[in-house]
């Protein structure tokens, strides 16, 4: 109540909306008195422009957008453009309300950073805020005020071809990222200079698409929906981000659009999110395809109930939103809190009082020096070492081949969602090593087959040219088309043709180095065996060259740790580390193979070694106020100073429900030097650590005996009374 009595000069008192010291709801306030219902309703609506970016209708679709609306989605990077439609709203409009641009900026804009995926393995917080920082700061110079990132869709099931845009298959490290993300992109401010708006996508239960089927339904128990689910969203809510986008996927029956009981129980009023919701592109409609809605209409209906405030492309709300307001159906009290919501990131993002982006040339928009040393500390960090039989690092001296089709290749090692990436700025791996290397000459290179055309033409000249080295560093992997969205594989192996082509090398007998770049883990049971080292580099983005050539020379030792479980075989998806308890833990194996992944969550070497000293903790049994530390001392006893991620674990093996078999609890990655120790610490707060959800929410603490683990260390610990 109390901001309504803000003192306003009387000279303003006009067009407070417009009053820049005003506070945001005076503002709203003001603004919504003064709008018609119709323009009221085209905020509620996303257009899209320059989706047909190469053709030249720009200019048309730009005559042809009513002033009015709310956002339009912006497949362009040039800010002359941006401010033209703007002027077009602030000038042509009767109320000169600025139009929102938003746009997928995922893993950076132009200067390209590695796959979501891959920055969860960095374990490193502080860099993912540092590089959505250039991202934002890059976007804002394009005409972008608003990005639809983070994805903190807890993803379980590698098939799916969006494992690769988020954090990983774990709840905490989906939430503490997501967290750094928006941190980064909205900065201190959401008015700063170069902040731009988050979006939390896709809410909620994206990832558990049912098979690994992009677009699916999930079904995901109460329970687990609190437990592993909501948290990062919660998380990320709590950190501020401006907008969620609401999911194509229905839970149990529900579509997450048409979700009343997520969208506004839980988002609006318990969690008190005062942004808004979009709805995916199309998802108001596809309302119809899940079989909720008669028609177009109806869809609409049931989204905005729900609690979605903008349409995303579908035109439903511009079409039918004032009929549905004139039949009673929405009421205009329920239009206003939807309209307030979109101005409240509006004027919290500045926009009013500088509707415009500032114009510089391209060369002063991107790939400033330290934001491309960013990308290659964070291609370094997101690395992981997955196997090495004492090969690695190599010799300065050592004659290399390079091999594979992703020995040169530029374009996929952007990764998926990198529509302003160009292949002119990335370091390719034959580049990158090229530099690496004393003599230039002690690389030699072919390409020995495509992705996955089924020719063995070039396996000679690759046969050939690994004969003349000592090594073969053999760089495989996956396009990038064949992840992100609408890229579930039913089988997530290599193609047979790059299958075969180490099969093919390491009949010679050579070292093999296998270099994988991904946006998901792969099976790698055929082949597995046959390296002698495997580095999985993911999608590394431009910096991937000198990160990957560092790490085979060992200027850079890994520290990457998986961030998502590399499954034996497809058939034993879903796997994931904090499963829950089994009623026979040593039986229940398949007939064929084992139970046990290949590389669980956590795994990564490095070129030292660490040995987890003395887990021990300030006070064993301790009731639900006290707050108890954990302290663990690692040493570096091996060859070379390095970087270690200390994951700390809980579990709690009896509880009234079945609990995970662990749970990531806490992360901190930290510098050991050559023959130092070091030492982690956790303070466990009961309340928040030691409970879990049950069906509708609640926390529940029991008391019991816990365990704590970090490394290969174990610990008993006890709540009591
Ligand atoms: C995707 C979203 C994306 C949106 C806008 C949809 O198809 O699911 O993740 O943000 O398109 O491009």
């Amino acid at each position: 109540i109390l901001f309504f009595i803000q003192i306003i000069p009387s000279t303003a008192q006009q067009t407070l909306y417009k009053e820049k010291n005003a506070i945001v709801e005076v503002r709203i306030t003001d603004l919504l008195k003064r709008m018609t219902l119709k323009e009221k309703i085209l905020q509620l609506n996303q257009y899209t422009l320059g989706i047909n970016n190469n053709s030249n209708n720009i200019g048309e679709e730009v005559k042809s957008l009513p002033p009015e609306i709310g956002s339009l989605i912006y497949f362009s990077n040039d800010p002359l453009l941006r401010n033209q439609i703007q002027k077009k709203a602030m000038e042509q409009s009767r109320l000169g309300i600025p139009i929102l641009f938003g746009f997928d900026v995922i893993h950076g804009f132009r200067t390209v950073y590695p796959i979501s995926l891959a920055q969860a393995c960095s374990w490193n917080p502080k860099l993912v805020e540092q590089l959505c920082a250039v991202a934002a700061k890059e976007s804002k110079l394009s005409g972008i005020d608003w990005t639809f990132s983070p994805m903190i869709d807890v993803a379980r099931d590698a098939r799916w071809g969006r494992v690769s845009e988020g954090y990983g298959e774990d709840t905490y490290a989906n939430s503490v990222f997501g967290v750094a993300s928006v941190k980064g992109y909205q900065g201190k401010n959401l008015s700063d200079q170069f902040s731009i708006a988050a979006c939390l996508k896709h809410y909620v239960g994206y990832g558990e698409s049912e098979g690994g089927r992009d677009y699916h339904y999930s079904d995901i128990s109460s329970q687990a929906l609190w437990e592993a689910y909501l948290p990062p969203y919660k998380a990320c809510v709590d950190a501020g981000a401006a907008t969620l986008m609401s999911a194509f996927n229905d839970i149990s029956g529900t579509p997450a659009t048409a979700n009343r009981y997520l969208l506004t129980d839980i988002l609006k009023k318990k969690w008190a999110h005062d942004g808004f919701v979009v709805s995916d592109w199309n998802a108001i409609e596809q309302l119809i395809d899940q079989g909720v809605a008669k028609d177009r209409k109806e869809a609409g209906l049931k989204a905005f109930k729900a609690g979605v405030e903008m349409d995303m492309k579908d035109n439903i709300y511009f079409e039918f939103m004032e009929e549905l307001v004139k039949e009673n159906k929405v009421s205009i009290a329920m239009i206003d809190d939807a309209v307030s919501r979109v101005l409240r990131v509006k004027f919290r993002l500045g926009l009013f009082d500088k509707p415009y982006t500032a114009t510089t040339d391209e060369k002063a928009r991107y790939l400033k020096k330290e934001d491309v040393e960013l990308a290659k500390k964070m291609a370094a960090e997101s690395m992981v070492l997955l196997k090495n039989k004492q090969i690695l690092p190599l010799r300065k001296e050592t004659k290399i081949a390079l091999i594979g089709p992703m020995a040169k290749d530029k374009t996929n090692l952007l990764g998926s969602w990198s529509f302003n990436g160009r292949d002119a700025d990335v370091e390719s791996l034959y580049e990158g090593l090229k530099k690496e290397f004393n003599e230039p000459s002690q690389i030699i290179y072919a390409k020995g087959c495509d992705f996955d055309k089924d020719d063995e033409s070039g396996f000679e000249e690759a046969l050939a040219t690994a004969k003349k080295a000592e090594v073969i560093v053999l760089c495989l992997g996956e396009k990038k088309t064949w992840s992100g969205e609408n890229a579930s594989r039913s089988t997530i192996s290599l193609p047979a043709i790059q299958e075969k082509l180490i099969m093919e090398l390491k009949k010679l007998g050579k070292p093999v180095i296998l270099v994988l770049s991904n946006g998901r883990p792969l099976e790698l049971q055929r082949i597995e065996p046959l390296a002698d080292a495997i580095l999985e580099i993911w999608q590394p983005g431009i910096a991937g060259g000198s990160a990957f050539a560092g790490i085979i020379s060992g200027r850079i030792n890994p520290s990457g740790k998986l961030a998502i479980t590399f499954p034996l075989t497809t058939g034993q998806i879903p796997i994931y580390y904090n499963m829950r308890q089994s009623a026979r833990p040593d039986q229940g194996k398949y007939q064929d193979i084992s139970t046990e992944s290949l590389y669980w969550f956590g795994h990564g070497l490095s070129y030292t070694n660490y040995n987890y000293e003395s887990l021990t903790v300030s006070k064993t049994k301790f009731t639900a106020k006290e707050k108890i530390k954990v302290s663990v001392t690692v040493s570096n006893i091996g060859k070379m100073d390095g970087e270690e991620t200390v994951l700390w674990y809980i579990s709690d093996p009896v509880a009234s429900i079945s609990r995970p078999i662990k749970e990531l609890k806490y992360f901190e990655k930290k510098a050991i030097k050559l023959g130092e120790k070091v030492i982690y610490q956790f303070e466990i707060d009961p309340i928040k650590d030691l409970s879990y959800s049950d069906a509708n929410g609640n926390r529940i603490l029991e008391e019991g005996d816990f365990y704590i683990y970090a490394g290969d260390k174990k610990l008993k610990i006890e709540l009591i009374k």
